[in-house]
């Protein structure tokens, strides 16, 4: 099983060495809607706190970090080992960005629960933290670093508009050169249409249809109404 691990950020959150806590929205169980492990059962971790600002984002909720209470990393372990229990595959750890924080100290104590963990983020900031599958989702706006271009498992890019396939072909080029373009070694390749976005889906519908390096993502928990 794969792991990425890097050093944590200098520049991160004003959140102390070794922090025992952090802010979350919601945790829950469901399935996971989009990317490659769709449809598998999961224990969802969203934290607050998120300053990337996209304009479709549909958890505006989490943005104001501080508005969020303080969860102990223990008591996040005691609930990722109850979702083990009942039938969880995997921890995926979500957001608002959740890269904001520093992830080691959550990592390290989550391990314990033998569950694979999984990441979301859009890449902005360093890498922190033990994952065993990383989904990179990056904005046009605010461009990802190169080491999660270079970890990542899967290359998700929402389409609303033709210059996000342009900006998907440029991710993908620039995750597959800082690979030395071994193609076995790739990230997943998925593009997913802005929800209700008639033209998105129009775009990546096109798109993968003519460049088989790519697949159709969608949220699917949207369309079957459930978390
Ligand atoms: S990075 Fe994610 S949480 Fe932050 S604004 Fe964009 S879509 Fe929303």
């Amino acid at each position: 099983m794969k792991r990425v691990s890097t050093s944590t950020a200098a520049h991160r959150a004003a959140e102390p060495a070794g922090v025992s806590s952090l802010p979350v929205v919601e945790t829950f169980c469901s399935l996971q809607g989009e990317g490659l492990h769709m449809g598998r059962s999961a224990f969802f971790i969203r934290l607050g706190g998120c300053t990337v600002g996209c304009s479709w984002c549909d958890t505006k909720h989490s943005w104001p970090g501080d508005s969020h209470p303080r969860q102990s990393i223990d008591a996040l372990v005691a609930e990722s080992e109850t979702a083990a229990r009942e039938g969880a595959a995997f921890v995926v750890i979500t957001g608002g960005e959740p890269l904001h924080h520093d992830l080691g100290p959550l990592c390290t104590a989550l391990a314990h629960c033998g569950l694979p963990l999984h990441l979301e983020t859009s890449g902005v900031d360093p890498l922190s933290g033990r994952f065993d599958w990383i989904t990179l989702s990056p904005k046009r706006h605010k461009p990802p670093r190169e080491a999660l271009l270079q970890h990542c498992d899967e290359l998700k890019v929402v389409v609303s508009c033709g210059a996000d396939l342009v900006f998907a072909e440029a991710m993908a080029r620039q995750a597959s050169a800082l690979r030395q373009g071994d193609p076995k070694a790739a990230p997943a390749l998925l593009l997913q249409p802005a929800w209700n976005d008639p033209e998105g889906l129009r775009l990546a519908l096109s798109h993968v249809s003519r460049h088989p390096a790519w697949r159709l993502s969608l949220q699917t928990h949207k369309w079957l109404a459930i978390r």
